[in-house]
């Protein structure tokens, strides 16, 4: 199988090739010809699969060879996605596959000025990426007009209503024409993702394709049993002995990913933390000096972290197990990619053994535990409950009845006020809140 056979034009295939991609990756080779064709498509695949040129060269070359209206430009494609990170990289990717097209592609997101972003729709766009929350914001300002879409994505749909932005979408859909294409990506077919689904999709083509990695395949996992307080101090040895030079940790809160960040440099450990709460400019620098090495340790909560495009991560430590087990998948799918091998640590305190269960039992094996010398947890330490975290605060509210399990308990994770000082208002989840809030 070779991209010269799935249809693409020969200014496609030349950025393709100049990416150094030999041959297309199933979902790919799958994806291609039905949106070739302008039929809809709901496609199970994550992050790492190829999916976002799966959705990207279709909808490029359709667009560059149907009429270009006259006059001013219109938005003919939209594509949607959860986090500002992950717009900015499917930005990235139109930009880099369209480059000998003559279409205009801009990314719009909160977090940043919207005033350039007027100015570039202003001037004409034919492919719009956007979080919901400022397409909607730009609608609402008369900065921008849906109505001349052919073609939408929806990306990561499953993290978008996780993420509550369900209304949003919906006031979304009905700013556009009925008669478009539709493509539906979205890593996990929950009812409420189906309902969508049954909605929006015309006599949809099914693609789903295993992940690139599973987790069991190439990471190599285990779980290092410390006491709480003692965490911290063993990151740093780990990292200090390991002589670690790429190091992405993860926290449940933004204020433990702030404050471990602290610690570690205390320790002489360079680290920036990647977080809701932190600007636009300061994420997109924490990440490039992350990538250049110029900070050895990441650390990021779990949004944040989800679309974070970082190859050959060598070392992923989970600082503080999710309390969602799904996420811990998502967590440690961040090493060993494309089949290099990784390593996924877990410090595990006797406050998380349930979550460790919970993602033992997601995994169906156990996960091998590895005491270090030194840090041999204190049998006396009783467990603790996790501040705001299974039994949260706004657990599973405002989402109507009829939410699966683990919908109720992100809800309550990410949402419902998670346990850090500093989060932005007090748990409300009303729609105003939630647009301005970041994607954590
Ligand atoms: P995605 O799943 O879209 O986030 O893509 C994951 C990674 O795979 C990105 O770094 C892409 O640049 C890379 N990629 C996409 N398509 C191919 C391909 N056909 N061959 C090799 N790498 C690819």
């Amino acid at each position: 199988m070779s991209f010269e056979t799935l249809g693409l034009s020969a200014d496609i295939l030349r950025a393709v090739s100049e990416q150094g991609y030999t041959e297309p990756t199933p979902i790919q080779a799958q994806a291609i010809p039905v949106v070739l064709e302008g039929g809809d498509l709901l496609a199970g695949a994550q992050t790492g699969t190829g999916k976002t040129a799966g959705f990207t060269l279709p909808l490029l070359q359709r667009l560059s060879t149907s009429a270009p209206a006259k006059g001013k430009r219109p938005v003919r494609a939209l594509i949607l996605t959860p986090t500002r990170e992950l717009a900015a990289q499917v930005g990235e990717s139109v930009a880099t596959y369209g480059k000998y097209l003559p279409l205009r592609s801009a990314v719009i997101f909160g977090g940043v000025k919207i005033g350039p972003q007027i100015n570039k729709l202003r001037n004409g766009v034919d492919i719009l990426i956007a979080t919901p929350g400022r397409l909607l914001d730009h609608v609402q300002q008369g900065t921008l007009d849906l109505s001349q879409v052919e073609i939408l994505v929806l990306d990561e749909a499953d993290r978008m209503l996780d993420m509550g932005f369900i209304h949003d979408i919906r006031k979304v859909l009905a700013l556009m024409p009925k008669d478009r294409q539709n493509l539906l990506f979205s890593a996990t077919f929950s009812n409420e993702i189906k309902r969508l689904a049954d909605g929006l999709l015309d006599n949809p083509a099914l693609v789903e394709v295993a992940r690139r990695n599973t987790a069991s395949e190439t990471v190599k996992q285990v779980v290092h049993p410390v006491d709480r307080e003692r965490k911290r101090e063993l990151l740093s040895s780990l990292i200090g002995n390991g002589d670690w030079q790429q190091v992405l940790v993860f926290t449940r809160t933004k204020h433990g990913a702030n404050r471990l960040t602290k610690q570690l440099e205390q320790d002489g450990i360079s680290a920036a933390a990647i977080h809701g709460n932190k600007s636009q400019g300061a994420r997109t620098k924490a990440l490039a000096d992350f990538k250049q090495g110029k900070v050895r340790v990441l650390v990021a909560t779990d949004i944040a972290a989800r679309g974070l495009d970082i190859d050959q991560l060598p070392h992923v430590v989970n600082f503080e197990l999710p309390n969602v087990a799904e996420d811990y998948v998502h967590r440690i799918g961040r090493t060993g990619r494309a089949g290099n091998e990784g390593e996924a640590m877990s410090l595990v305190c006797v406050d998380e053994h349930k979550l460790l269960r919970d993602i033992e039992r997601l995994l169906k094996r156990e996960i091998p535990k590895d005491v270090v010398d030194g840090f041999e947890p204190d049998p006396r330490i009783k467990a603790e409950p996790i501040p705001n975290g299974r039994n949260g605060a706004g657990r599973g509210q405002g989402r109507g009845a009829g939410g699966g399990r683990s919908r109720g308990n992100r809800a309550g994770a990410r949402t419902g006020g998670n346990g850090n000082g500093n989060s932005r208002g007090q748990g409300g989840r009303n729609g105003a809140r939630r647009r301005s809030a970041t994607p954590a």
